[in-house]
């Protein structure tokens, strides 16, 4: 089984063909101010989640992990999540973003890339999942559903039978998301 990253799931959604590039046709990356970004953010984050209250959850009690490694040799899917929260009752995956706009459908796959690991690794429910907007000092909750969840594991078998038949899909339609792509260079039927 080919070994994926829960970040492919996301990349994915936002355009196949960023997948397509990483697997099949692994070329040297631009560093994205994004990518960047995204290093000096995590010593933010830890600072910041240090003074905030699980009550911004919508949680009473539970424990908290950051930046946790997990991996399902199930699903041949690993990932490093912001956040985990640990409650008697069930698990949640929190990602933070630096930005104060509203998350988008590739962030919610991405929490359910962990959803799927928490399950069959911890056998524990996954039903919930945030989205931190660090801006905006904002929890926004995502249901996490038994369909999606599958939609989710249906979508890891796309991503590998892509790679494994090495056709390159079509680029994304909507293109205000190539402008700062760290692949825009290799699609030349878009620029
Ligand atoms: S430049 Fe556009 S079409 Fe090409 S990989 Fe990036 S987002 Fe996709």
């Amino acid at each position: 089984m080919i070994h994926l990253r829960v970040s492919d799931l996301k990349q994915f959604v936002y355009c196949q063909r960023v997948v397509f590039y990483n697997y099949v046709m692994p070329v040297e990356k631009k560093a994205t101010f994004k990518m960047e970004y995204g290093k000096i953010a995590e010593d933010k984050i830890n600072r910041l989640e240090n003074r905030r209250k699980l009550k911004e959850y919508g949680l009473s009690s539970g424990t908290r992990e950051f930046h946790k490694q997990l991996y399902s040799e199930a699903y041949g899917l690993s990932g490093k999540v912001d956040l985990l929260i640990k409650t008697d009752a069930a698990y949640y995956p929190v990602d933070f973003k630096y930005t104060a706009s509203q998350p988008h459908k590739n962030h919610l796959y991405q929490l359910l890339g962990y959803a799927i690991i928490l399950e069959d690794v911890y056998n524990r429910n996954v039903d919930k999942g945030f989205v931190y907007l660090i801006p905006k000092e904002d929890a926004v909750v995502f249901d996490l559903t038994g369909e999606l969840k599958e939609e989710t594991k249906n979508m890891l078998d796309n991503i590998r039978n892509m790679i494994h038949c090495q056709q390159i899909p079509p680029p994304v339609k909507l293109q205000a998301k190539c402008l700062d792509c760290e692949y825009r260079n290799f699609c030349g039927d878009v620029f």
